[in-house]
């Protein structure tokens, strides 16, 4: 068949060829708008010296677009009804390995080892389900895997988030958890039209790449996620409250955390979304604790 998979007409003819019916608790919603394809793979600009990991291929509309420009794509697909269908779409790429595993529970660095060839560069380029957006982004980030580039379609509420500069009222601990370590971009914006079924919300097609402005890195990144997560605990409650609240009211405690914050030149009266990234570093590893 000459129509790419992303087009309406084709995803439409596999539908039925296959009597598939779409789950959505595994938030399938497809892609059927080949310009749509075409901005992520522009985004994530692929040439063959790129392997790439693709988290739910679906029926296959994105890998197709990938298999055409990366060296090799080695996709995860949780719904084993669609192995078949896609070892029959995809029939025509021979760089497209499909491997039917939660992405959640599958260990990526083992799979890479056993499916690339070490001799190239990864991105991750999928469009994500959305239910478990956020899961599947720490767990890329927590794996020790050397993306040079994720890009992903997620929603875009999210996408906001995790764009979001200190005193935007969606910056929060998701924000400083993925921006610590990636410089986050959204290239675009796309309706819910362009899905079949259609999702409930907008989506946002976002662009995660490696900070070079990087100066300071967490001592502890445990007890820097701690101190993040604690301090937007109760947003609309002073830094202070909130640091209180996660280490203790004692008075050594008290003398502690006056001491981390005159050395790192934060006001206590502070609220957390107006710290930078390099604020909570420096907080962090002023703290200690
Ligand atoms: N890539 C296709 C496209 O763009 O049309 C499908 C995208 S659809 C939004 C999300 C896909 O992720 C579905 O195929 C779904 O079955 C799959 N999926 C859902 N949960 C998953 C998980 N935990 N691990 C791997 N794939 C998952």
């Amino acid at each position: 068949d000459e129509r790419p998979i992303g087009t309406r007409s084709r995803t439409r003819e596999i539908l039925d060829t296959y009597g598939l019916s779409f789950k959505k608790s595994l938030g399938q919603n497809f892609l059927t708008e080949p310009a749509i394809l075409n901005e992520i793979i522009t985004t994530a600009d692929l040439t063959t010296t790129d392997d790439v990991i693709e988290i739910g291929p679906g029926i296959g509309s994105l890998t197709e677009q990938l298999a055409q420009r990366a060296h090799e794509v080695l996709a995860l697909e949780i719904d084993q009804r669609l192995i078949p269908i896609l070892a029959d779409t995809l029939a025509a790429y021979k760089n497209v390995t499909v491997i039917n595993q939660d992405v959640l529970k599958s260990d990526l660095a083992t799979l890479v080892r056993d499916h690339l060839d070490g001799k190239h560069q990864i991105k991750v380029v999928a469009n994500l389900p959305y239910y478990i957006t956020t899961p599947i982004l720490l767990r890329l980030l927590d794996s020790d895997l050397d993306f040079t580039q994720i890009v992903v379609m997620m929603q875009r509420e999210v996408a906001e988030r995790l764009a979001a500069d200190s005193g935007n009222k969606v910056y929060g601990s998701l924000t400083v958890a993925v921006q610590y370590r990636m410089q986050v971009d959204i290239a675009h914006i796309v309706p819910k039209t362009v899905f079949v079924p259609q999702p409930n919300v907008d989506s946002a097609i976002v662009s995660l790449t490696k900070r070079t402005d990087c100066t300071e890195s967490a001592n502890d990144f445990k007890a820097f996620s701690r101190l993040v997560k604690g301090s937007f605990a109760k947003r609309r409650k002073s830094l202070w409250n909130n640091l209180l609240a996660l280490y203790g009211k004692d008075e050594s405690t008290r003398e502690h955390l006056t001491a981390a914050l005159t050395a790192v030149d934060i006001s206590p009266g502070k609220r957390a979304e107006q710290l930078s990234i390099t604020d909570f570093v420096r907080l962090a590893n002023a703290i200690n604790l």
